[in-house]
């Protein structure tokens, strides 16, 4: 499961990677396990947005685990037994907390 995700003010977002084990998707898709992070203020998040121009995810020494669960309540097309089988989604910036970029109502 690969998981981008564009919330960088989250205690679990490295260079817009998830490096949570497990994520929680509500009905209305936000992210449950999001975790406002108030060190990462204005001017660090710019500096996370140029390290990811500079260096890819790939090569950063981060790579993100395949075991990553995301338990799921949405109503969706990848939701199999309330597990997302997609091969990825993304998780979108919101007012509140994140939500899934990848829903696709079924
Ligand atoms: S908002 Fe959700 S998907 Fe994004 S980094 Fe935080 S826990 Fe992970
Ligand atoms: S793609 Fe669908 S099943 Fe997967 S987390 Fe997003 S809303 Fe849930």
């Amino acid at each position: 499961m690969d998981l981008r995700c564009n919330k960088t003010n989250c205690k679990h977002n490295q260079k817009y990677n998830c490096t949570a084990r497990e994520v929680h998707i509500a009905k209305n898709t936000d992210c449950q396990t999001y975790d406002r992070d108030f060190a990462k203020n204005a001017s660090n998040l710019q500096d996370v947005s140029r390290d990811m121009f500079e260096i890819a995810p790939e090569i950063s020494g981060y790579s993100h685990s395949d075991k990553l669960c995301v338990d799921c309540k949405a109503n969706c097309l990848f939701n199999k037994m309330g597990k997302c089988n997609a091969n990825g989604i993304t998780v979108l910036e919101s007012n509140k907390k994140g939500f899934c970029g990848t829903f696709i109502e079924e």
